[in-house]
Protein backbone atom coordinates (compact mmCIF):
# COMPACT_ATOMS: atom_id res chain seq x y z
CA UNK A 1 0.00 0.00 0.00
CA UNK A 2 0.87 3.70 -0.61
CA UNK A 3 1.25 5.29 1.73
CA UNK A 4 -0.56 9.06 2.24
CA UNK A 5 1.85 12.18 2.51
CA UNK A 6 1.56 13.70 5.76
CA UNK A 7 0.90 17.51 5.77
CA UNK A 8 1.28 19.01 9.08
CA UNK A 9 -1.98 21.20 10.27
CA UNK A 10 -1.37 24.55 9.02
CA UNK A 11 -2.82 25.88 12.00
CA UNK A 12 -0.92 23.84 14.46
CA UNK A 13 0.08 26.79 16.40
CA UNK A 14 -3.12 28.45 16.53
CA UNK A 15 -4.58 25.73 18.52
CA UNK A 16 -4.47 27.08 22.36
CA UNK A 17 -1.45 25.75 22.85
CA UNK A 18 1.45 27.64 24.72
CA UNK A 19 4.90 27.34 24.71
CA UNK A 20 6.61 28.07 28.50
CA UNK A 21 10.64 28.40 28.68
CA UNK A 22 12.80 25.40 30.22
CA UNK A 23 14.15 27.46 33.16
CA UNK A 24 16.92 29.80 31.86
CA UNK A 25 17.25 28.15 28.75
CA UNK A 26 16.31 29.00 25.36
CA UNK A 27 13.85 26.12 24.84
CA UNK A 28 10.54 26.68 24.96
CA UNK A 29 8.10 23.89 25.51
CA UNK A 30 4.49 22.71 24.72
CA UNK A 31 2.34 22.81 27.75
CA UNK A 32 1.72 19.32 27.21
CA UNK A 33 3.75 16.93 25.53
CA UNK A 34 3.70 13.34 24.25
CA UNK A 35 4.72 10.28 26.22
CA UNK A 36 5.73 6.88 24.95
CA UNK A 37 6.66 4.74 27.92
CA UNK A 38 2.98 2.84 27.32
CA UNK A 39 0.72 2.11 24.53
CA UNK A 40 3.53 2.38 21.47
CA UNK A 41 5.42 -0.64 21.61
CA UNK A 42 5.60 -4.09 19.30
CA UNK A 43 2.05 -4.90 20.99
CA UNK A 44 0.64 -1.17 19.59
CA UNK A 45 -1.79 -1.24 17.02
CA UNK A 46 1.08 1.00 14.25
CA UNK A 47 -1.40 2.56 12.70
CA UNK A 48 -3.05 4.31 16.13
CA UNK A 49 0.68 5.42 17.05
CA UNK A 50 0.86 7.17 13.72
CA UNK A 51 -2.39 8.53 14.37
CA UNK A 52 -1.69 9.91 18.19
CA UNK A 53 1.59 11.29 17.00
CA UNK A 54 0.25 13.32 14.01
CA UNK A 55 -3.04 14.35 16.08
CA UNK A 56 -0.93 15.80 18.12
CA UNK A 57 1.76 17.74 16.51
CA UNK A 58 -1.41 18.66 14.39
CA UNK A 59 -2.41 20.77 17.72
CA UNK A 60 0.91 22.43 18.67
CA UNK A 61 2.30 19.20 20.81
CA UNK A 62 6.24 19.68 19.71
CA UNK A 63 7.49 17.73 22.54
CA UNK A 64 8.32 13.59 22.39
CA UNK A 65 9.51 11.67 25.08
CA UNK A 66 11.18 8.97 24.60
CA UNK A 67 13.37 6.14 26.63
CA UNK A 68 15.33 3.20 25.42
CA UNK A 69 13.14 0.44 27.50
CA UNK A 70 9.71 2.13 26.36
CA UNK A 71 7.70 -0.57 24.74
CA UNK A 72 6.99 -2.61 26.21
CA UNK A 73 9.46 -5.04 24.24
CA UNK A 74 12.11 -3.12 24.99
CA UNK A 75 13.33 -0.46 22.31
CA UNK A 76 10.19 -1.13 20.25
CA UNK A 77 8.46 2.42 21.34
CA UNK A 78 11.55 3.56 19.50
CA UNK A 79 11.72 2.14 16.98
CA UNK A 80 7.63 2.89 16.51
CA UNK A 81 8.42 6.31 16.54
CA UNK A 82 11.76 6.02 13.65
CA UNK A 83 8.83 4.26 11.55
CA UNK A 84 6.33 7.14 12.12
CA UNK A 85 8.85 9.73 11.84
CA UNK A 86 10.51 8.19 8.35
CA UNK A 87 7.16 8.16 6.82
CA UNK A 88 5.29 11.38 8.59
CA UNK A 89 8.12 13.60 9.95
CA UNK A 90 11.19 14.09 8.63
CA UNK A 91 10.23 17.48 7.19
CA UNK A 92 8.81 18.86 10.32
CA UNK A 93 12.53 17.60 12.28
CA UNK A 94 13.54 21.16 13.37
CA UNK A 95 9.90 22.05 14.87
CA UNK A 96 10.24 19.00 16.93
CA UNK A 97 11.88 18.48 20.33
CA UNK A 98 12.87 14.93 20.96
CA UNK A 99 13.78 12.95 24.05
CA UNK A 100 15.07 9.72 25.56
CA UNK A 101 16.98 8.54 28.29
CA UNK A 102 18.98 5.73 29.48
CA UNK A 103 19.48 3.65 33.21
CA UNK A 104 17.14 1.12 33.72
CA UNK A 105 17.89 -1.96 32.60
CA UNK A 106 17.85 -2.64 28.76
CA UNK A 107 20.13 -5.57 27.64
CA UNK A 108 21.80 -8.41 29.61
CA UNK A 109 24.84 -8.26 31.38
CA UNK A 110 27.17 -5.91 33.11
CA UNK A 111 26.79 -2.73 30.28
CA UNK A 112 22.83 -2.70 30.06
CA UNK A 113 21.43 -0.54 32.96
CA UNK A 114 22.68 2.10 35.57
CA UNK A 115 24.76 4.84 35.37
CA UNK A 116 28.37 3.92 33.37
CA UNK A 117 30.17 5.86 30.35
CA UNK A 118 29.99 2.77 28.67
CA UNK A 119 26.25 2.32 28.96
CA UNK A 120 25.35 5.83 28.37
CA UNK A 121 27.37 5.56 24.79
CA UNK A 122 26.00 2.34 23.49
CA UNK A 123 22.32 3.37 24.78
CA UNK A 124 22.34 6.58 22.98
CA UNK A 125 23.65 5.07 19.83
CA UNK A 126 21.24 2.51 19.89
CA UNK A 127 18.40 5.12 20.57
CA UNK A 128 19.37 6.94 17.61
CA UNK A 129 19.27 3.89 15.17
CA UNK A 130 16.16 2.76 16.37
CA UNK A 131 14.87 6.71 16.24
CA UNK A 132 15.98 7.30 12.63
CA UNK A 133 17.81 10.75 14.21
CA UNK A 134 20.77 12.18 14.03
CA UNK A 135 20.94 13.84 17.37
CA UNK A 136 17.94 13.93 20.53
CA UNK A 137 16.82 17.91 21.29
CA UNK A 138 17.58 16.32 25.67
CA UNK A 139 19.27 13.17 26.62
CA UNK A 140 18.59 12.35 29.97
CA UNK A 141 20.01 10.24 32.95
CA UNK A 142 16.78 7.98 33.48
CA UNK A 143 17.84 7.45 37.45
CA UNK A 144 20.25 7.96 39.74
CA UNK A 145 23.11 5.84 40.14
CA UNK A 146 24.29 4.89 43.39
CA UNK A 147 27.24 2.93 42.54
CA UNK A 148 28.84 4.72 39.79
CA UNK A 149 30.67 7.97 40.63
CA UNK A 150 28.42 11.23 39.20
CA UNK A 151 31.27 12.58 37.78
CA UNK A 152 31.40 9.85 35.84
CA UNK A 153 27.36 9.43 34.55
CA UNK A 154 27.70 13.22 34.58
CA UNK A 155 30.77 14.02 31.72
CA UNK A 156 29.49 10.80 30.04
CA UNK A 157 26.32 13.11 29.76
CA UNK A 158 28.66 16.44 28.80
CA UNK A 159 30.32 14.29 25.95
CA UNK A 160 27.08 13.34 24.55
CA UNK A 161 26.50 16.57 24.05
CA UNK A 162 29.42 17.64 22.67
CA UNK A 163 29.54 14.94 20.49
CA UNK A 164 26.52 16.76 18.79
CA UNK A 165 24.87 13.90 19.79
CA UNK A 166 22.30 15.37 21.89
CA UNK A 167 21.74 18.95 22.23
CA UNK A 168 20.82 19.52 26.27
CA UNK A 169 21.24 17.54 29.14
CA UNK A 170 18.05 16.26 31.32
CA UNK A 171 18.15 14.04 34.33
CA UNK A 172 15.26 11.84 35.89
CA UNK A 173 13.93 11.23 39.19
CA UNK A 174 17.91 11.81 40.81
CA UNK A 175 17.46 12.48 44.87
CA UNK A 176 17.93 16.61 45.30
CA UNK A 177 21.48 16.35 47.10
CA UNK A 178 22.40 14.78 43.91
CA UNK A 179 20.68 16.84 41.79
CA UNK A 180 22.15 20.15 43.39
CA UNK A 181 25.60 18.11 42.66
CA UNK A 182 24.64 17.46 38.73
CA UNK A 183 23.69 21.19 38.27
CA UNK A 184 26.99 22.62 39.54
CA UNK A 185 28.73 20.07 37.65
CA UNK A 186 26.97 20.31 34.48
CA UNK A 187 27.28 24.49 34.83
CA UNK A 188 31.17 24.12 35.09
CA UNK A 189 31.04 21.83 32.41
CA UNK A 190 29.40 24.30 29.88
CA UNK A 191 26.00 22.44 29.65
CA UNK A 192 23.93 23.69 31.95
CA UNK A 193 20.98 21.15 32.80
CA UNK A 194 17.64 22.30 30.45
CA UNK A 195 15.14 19.71 32.19
CA UNK A 196 14.23 17.51 35.55
CA UNK A 197 11.70 15.15 34.65
CA UNK A 198 9.96 13.71 37.96
CA UNK A 199 6.02 12.23 38.83
CA UNK A 200 3.22 15.45 39.61
CA UNK A 201 -0.22 14.51 40.11
CA UNK A 202 -3.55 15.54 42.09
CA UNK A 203 -1.80 12.27 44.30
CA UNK A 204 2.05 12.47 44.06
CA UNK A 205 3.19 15.66 44.95
CA UNK A 206 6.67 14.81 46.37
CA UNK A 207 8.34 16.68 44.28
CA UNK A 208 7.00 19.97 45.92
CA UNK A 209 7.95 18.12 50.09
CA UNK A 210 11.04 17.07 49.44
CA UNK A 211 12.53 20.40 47.97
CA UNK A 212 12.90 18.98 44.08
CA UNK A 213 10.67 21.60 42.95
CA UNK A 214 12.27 24.22 44.69
CA UNK A 215 16.04 23.15 43.94
CA UNK A 216 15.48 23.25 40.21
CA UNK A 217 13.54 26.93 40.08
CA UNK A 218 16.44 27.64 41.81
CA UNK A 219 19.13 26.48 39.56
CA UNK A 220 17.47 27.80 36.49
CA UNK A 221 16.31 24.62 35.36
CA UNK A 222 12.66 23.63 33.53
CA UNK A 223 10.76 20.79 35.73
CA UNK A 224 8.59 18.59 33.14
CA UNK A 225 5.90 16.05 34.87
CA UNK A 226 5.06 12.51 34.34
CA UNK A 227 2.21 10.73 35.05
CA UNK A 228 0.00 13.42 35.67
CA UNK A 229 -3.55 10.89 35.29
CA UNK A 230 -1.68 8.68 37.72
CA UNK A 231 -1.51 6.29 34.59
CA UNK A 232 -5.33 6.40 33.87
CA UNK A 233 -6.69 6.39 38.10
CA UNK A 234 -7.07 10.09 37.71
CA UNK A 235 -9.76 9.77 35.09
CA UNK A 236 -13.20 8.35 33.70
CA UNK A 237 -11.23 4.81 32.83
CA UNK A 238 -12.01 3.19 36.09
CA UNK A 239 -15.42 5.02 37.47
CA UNK A 240 -17.69 1.71 36.56
CA UNK A 241 -15.05 -1.12 36.59
CA UNK A 242 -11.82 -1.93 34.85
CA UNK A 243 -12.70 -1.97 31.07
CA UNK A 244 -10.31 -4.91 29.24
CA UNK A 245 -8.33 -2.84 27.25
CA UNK A 246 -6.87 -0.67 30.20
CA UNK A 247 -3.43 -0.45 31.66
CA UNK A 248 -4.17 -1.57 35.06
CA UNK A 249 -5.62 -5.13 32.94
CA UNK A 250 -2.08 -5.13 32.08
CA UNK A 251 -1.13 -5.73 35.44
CA UNK A 252 2.42 -4.27 35.11
CA UNK A 253 2.93 -0.96 36.36
CA UNK A 254 -1.03 -0.39 37.69
CA UNK A 255 -2.60 -3.54 38.99
CA UNK A 256 -6.67 -4.48 39.11
CA UNK A 257 -5.52 -4.68 42.96
CA UNK A 258 -5.52 -0.92 43.29
CA UNK A 259 -8.71 -0.07 41.78
CA UNK A 260 -10.17 -0.29 45.18
CA UNK A 261 -13.99 0.51 45.90
CA UNK A 262 -12.47 3.08 47.76
CA UNK A 263 -10.21 4.69 45.54
CA UNK A 264 -13.58 4.73 43.08
CA UNK A 265 -15.80 6.27 45.32
CA UNK A 266 -13.28 8.93 45.50
CA UNK A 267 -12.18 9.52 42.34
CA UNK A 268 -15.94 9.70 41.42
CA UNK A 269 -16.06 12.75 44.20
CA UNK A 270 -12.66 14.45 41.82
CA UNK A 271 -15.42 13.32 38.91
CA UNK A 272 -17.90 15.67 40.43
CA UNK A 273 -15.72 18.38 41.36
CA UNK A 274 -14.15 18.42 37.23
CA UNK A 275 -18.38 17.95 36.35
CA UNK A 276 -18.90 20.90 38.00
CA UNK A 277 -16.40 22.79 35.75
CA UNK A 278 -17.19 21.74 33.01
CA UNK A 279 -14.41 19.53 32.28
CA UNK A 280 -13.57 15.90 32.44
CA UNK A 281 -11.63 14.53 35.29
CA UNK A 282 -8.62 14.00 33.13
CA UNK A 283 -8.99 17.07 31.89
CA UNK A 284 -9.12 18.85 35.23
CA UNK A 285 -6.36 16.80 36.82
CA UNK A 286 -3.91 17.93 33.91
CA UNK A 287 -5.36 21.50 34.43
CA UNK A 288 -4.40 21.39 37.89
CA UNK A 289 -0.54 20.36 37.02
CA UNK A 290 -0.65 22.98 34.23
CA UNK A 291 -1.35 25.51 37.20
CA UNK A 292 1.40 25.05 39.34
CA UNK A 293 4.30 27.28 39.28
CA UNK A 294 7.27 25.71 38.22
CA UNK A 295 6.12 23.79 35.79
CA UNK A 296 7.39 24.06 32.50
CA UNK A 297 5.32 20.73 30.48
CA UNK A 298 3.14 17.90 31.51
CA UNK A 299 4.14 14.48 29.29
CA UNK A 300 0.60 12.59 28.67
CA UNK A 301 -0.05 9.31 27.68
CA UNK A 302 -2.89 8.13 26.23
CA UNK A 303 -4.18 4.94 24.25
CA UNK A 304 -6.21 7.08 21.82
CA UNK A 305 -6.92 9.72 19.72
CA UNK A 306 -9.69 10.72 21.37
CA UNK A 307 -8.22 10.21 24.86
CA UNK A 308 -5.78 12.80 23.31
CA UNK A 309 -8.24 15.11 21.69
CA UNK A 310 -10.24 15.17 25.80
CA UNK A 311 -6.78 15.72 27.67
CA UNK A 312 -5.42 18.81 25.11
CA UNK A 313 -8.41 20.76 25.95
CA UNK A 314 -7.18 20.88 29.68
CA UNK A 315 -5.31 23.56 28.55
CA UNK A 316 -7.90 25.86 28.53
CA UNK A 317 -9.12 25.85 31.85
CA UNK A 318 -6.02 26.24 33.81
CA UNK A 319 -7.58 28.80 36.82
CA UNK A 320 -9.36 27.01 39.55
CA UNK A 321 -10.75 28.91 42.51
CA UNK A 322 -9.14 28.58 46.29
CA UNK A 323 -12.34 26.98 47.41
CA UNK A 324 -12.23 24.30 44.22
CA UNK A 325 -8.65 23.67 45.42
CA UNK A 326 -9.04 23.24 49.16
CA UNK A 327 -11.80 20.49 47.85
CA UNK A 328 -9.58 18.98 45.58
CA UNK A 329 -7.16 18.52 48.06
CA UNK A 330 -8.80 17.01 50.45
CA UNK A 331 -10.19 14.07 48.35
CA UNK A 332 -7.00 13.69 46.88
CA UNK A 333 -5.30 13.42 50.20
CA UNK A 334 -7.40 10.74 51.40
CA UNK A 335 -5.55 8.14 48.62
CA UNK A 336 -3.30 5.97 48.89
CA UNK A 337 -2.17 3.42 46.30
P1 LIG B 1 -0.65 9.39 32.43
O1 LIG B 1 -0.69 9.53 33.91
O2 LIG B 1 -1.12 10.53 31.59
O3 LIG B 1 -1.47 8.05 32.09
C1 LIG B 1 -1.76 7.70 30.77
C2 LIG B 1 -2.95 6.76 30.73
O4 LIG B 1 -4.13 7.41 31.20
C3 LIG B 1 -3.30 6.32 29.31
O5 LIG B 1 -2.53 5.21 28.90
C4 LIG B 1 -4.77 6.01 29.41
O6 LIG B 1 -4.98 4.75 30.06
C5 LIG B 1 -5.25 7.06 30.40
N1 LIG B 1 -5.73 8.29 29.74
C6 LIG B 1 -4.99 9.22 29.10
N2 LIG B 1 -5.75 10.26 28.69
C7 LIG B 1 -7.00 9.97 29.07
C8 LIG B 1 -8.24 10.65 28.92
N3 LIG B 1 -8.31 11.85 28.36
N4 LIG B 1 -9.37 10.05 29.41
C9 LIG B 1 -9.30 8.84 30.03
N5 LIG B 1 -8.16 8.16 30.20
C10 LIG B 1 -7.01 8.72 29.72
O7 LIG B 1 0.79 9.17 31.92
P2 LIG B 1 1.87 7.96 31.88
O8 LIG B 1 1.90 7.23 33.16
O9 LIG B 1 1.63 7.19 30.63
O10 LIG B 1 3.19 8.80 31.74
C11 LIG B 1 3.31 9.76 30.69
C12 LIG B 1 4.69 9.76 30.15
O11 LIG B 1 5.62 10.22 31.13
C13 LIG B 1 5.25 8.42 29.71
O12 LIG B 1 4.76 8.00 28.46
C14 LIG B 1 6.73 8.71 29.70
O13 LIG B 1 7.05 9.40 28.51
C15 LIG B 1 6.88 9.61 30.91
N6 LIG B 1 7.31 8.85 32.11
C16 LIG B 1 8.59 9.03 32.58
C17 LIG B 1 9.06 8.33 33.66
C18 LIG B 1 10.44 8.55 34.15
O14 LIG B 1 10.94 7.75 34.95
N7 LIG B 1 11.12 9.58 33.73
C19 LIG B 1 8.20 7.35 34.38
C20 LIG B 1 6.86 7.27 33.84
C21 LIG B 1 6.45 8.01 32.75
P3 LIG B 1 -5.33 3.40 29.24
O15 LIG B 1 -4.03 2.97 28.67
O16 LIG B 1 -5.88 2.51 30.29
O17 LIG B 1 -6.32 3.81 28.18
Amino acid sequence: MIEEIYKADGNRYDAGMEYRRSGRSGILLPELSLGFWHNFGETAPLERSKDIMRHAFDHGITSFDLANNYGPGYGTAEETFGFVFDKSFRPYRDEMFVASKAGYDMWPGPYGNWGSRKYLMASINQSLKRTKLDYFDVFYSHRYDPETPLEETLQALVDIVRMGKALYIGISRWPVEATKFAFEYLRRHDAPCLIFQDRLNLIDRRVETDGTLQCVKENGCGFIGFSPLAQGILTNRYLHGIPSDSRAMQQRFLKTSQISDDLVSNISQLNAIAERRGQSLAQMSLSWVLAHPGVTSVIIGCSSVAQLDDSLQAVKSKDFTAEELNEIETIASRIKL
